[in-house]
């Protein structure tokens, strides 16, 4: 027997040996503790709005098939091209984790029979969203986003009702230094006229431009006007406006949308180059930016109206606007401003013990408390009195109950104010009743 105990410990030594840790997934990570009150504080404040300007919660799968966002984001974007995670399933489906919110949301309304709700139909949803982008500071390929879609009117009140609730999100969260970039790239028609007139002048300037953008030129022209390459922003500069070309229905649109803002006093910039990466939107795109400490600019959301992307989708002509954030962006720029947070980590009362029989009174003990609307914190370690009465103190408790080996067996607790230090021995069953007296107190 002794002789396999042995050889037993030495293949467990072996195994421990090969052991090394595994590591999260390139370009993710874990959201620990003291961030998620930041999370939570983003969520909750964003979740109140919503629900206050009459949004309701969807939820949807983070996989789809690949078609979808193949059909709904656009081939040609790079979200498609390069940077979703596409899965084969054993049933020979194409799958892929969701890139962004939107394609889905669609594809629940129109599966849903959403277009035979009254009218318009507003939904919120967060969560997680992928794309397998080049790792760098502040992008994560899993990230998460928050976000809202009003479906089925056209008006041009609709595009102002969702700018201003993303605005007020802002404000709302303390992130108040940030103006509305605003552009509108107009509809089917204006857009597609738009398009030659810049392909012809991109034509002509074909030698100054990136790789990416003389394959884009015929494909997306308009992605070439937002493109971050130096040359390419030169070349930007005097391209034609598609402001200056747009029909009369979706020039009288964004016009409004702007009388809209101006009447809610939002300070918005008209930014002709902004186009959003993605295919479906038409008229109004917006993006939120927030002028940082360093002097520059950087976008925490945007969104826009999105017309075609319901019937493209199989659905009934539909229109629809929507908005979305990145909440790491958010988070991180909370962090940055150290804005404190007004949790409430305070303890009412703590417990305390010290050996085995005391533990397992603690258990109970703290058990009662929680069902009696107490916050209660404890100590369930091997520390000492002293120990647990300092992190009585970093929870702000107003009282202590400390069980010892003898109050364990006289079924007693002391008690114990934390600010005179004054203690009191009470038998186990008026804990509850003195210690609401003295909270009261
Ligand atoms: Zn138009
Ligand atoms: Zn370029």
């Amino acid at each position: 027997m002794p002789r396999i105990k042995k050889e037993l410990q030495e293949v467990k030594k072996k195994k421990r040996k090969k052991m090394t840790s595994v590591q999260v997934i390139k370009g993710m990570k874990d959201i620990l503790p003291p961030e998620q009150l930041f999370w939570d504080y983003v969520i909750e404040n964003s979740r109140k709005l919503c629900k206050d300007f009459g949004f309701g919660r969807i939820e949807t799968p983070i996989v789809e098939q690949t078609e979808l966002f193949q059909r709904g984001v656009g081939d040609n974007t790079d979200i498609v091209e390069k940077e979703m995670f596409t899965f084969e399933t054993q049933g020979k489906d194409r799958i892929s984790l969701r890139p962004e919110g939107t394609a889905g949301l669609v594809r629940a309304y129109i599966e849903n029979g959403m277009s035979k709700w009254s009218q318009p139909v507003k939904l919120y949803y967060e969560g997680p969203m992928f794309r397998y982008e080049k790792p760098q500071a502040g992008r994560y390929r899993q990230f998460h986003q928050f976000g809202f879609e009003i479906f089925g009117d056209e008006g041009s009140a609709i595009d102002a009702q969702v700018i201003y609730l993303a605005w007020k999100i802002f404000q709302k969260l303390g992130i108040k230094d940030i103006n509305i970039q605003i552009n509108s790239i107009g509809c089917a028609e204006c857009r597609s006229s738009y398009k030659k007139l810049l392909q012809d002048y991109y034509e002509m300037k074909i030698n100054k431009l990136c790789i990416d953008c003389k394959r884009r030129l015929d494909s997306n022209p308009l992605r070439l006007l937002d493109c971050k390459e130096e040359k390419c922003m030169q070349v930007a500069t005097s391209a034609p406006q598609i402001i200056d070309h747009l029909c009369v229905i979706c020039h009288d649109h964004f016009r409004s949308v702007l009388e809209f803002l101006d009447e809610v006093e939002i300070t918005y910039v008209l930014n002709s180059r902004l186009v959003r990466g993605l295919d479906y939107y038409s008229k109004t795109v917006f993006e939120v930016w927030e002028n940082n400490s360093e002097g520059g600019q950087s976008s925490l959301g945007g969104g826009g109206r999105y017309d075609g992307l319901v019937e493209m989708l199989g659905g009934e002509e539909t229109p629809a606007v929507g908005f979305s954030f990145g909440i790491e962006r958010v988070v991180e720029s909370l962090l940055k401003k150290e804005i404190q947070l007004n949790y409430n980590v305070k303890k009412e009362v703590f417990l305390i013990q010290l050996g085995d029989k005391a533990r397992k009174k603690i258990l109970r003990l703290f058990d009662k408390l929680v069902d009696s609307n107490i916050t209660v914190g404890e100590s369930l370690g091997r520390g000492s009195i002293k120990s647990q009465l300092r992190m009585a103190n970093k929870f702000n408790s107003k009282l202590a109950l400390i069980i010892g080996q003898k109050e364990a067996l006289d079924n007693t607790v002391i008690i114990r104010d934390m600010e005179s230090g004054m203690q009191e021995v009470i038998v186990m069953d008026s804990v509850i009743e003195e210690v609401k007296k003295r909270l009261k107190g």
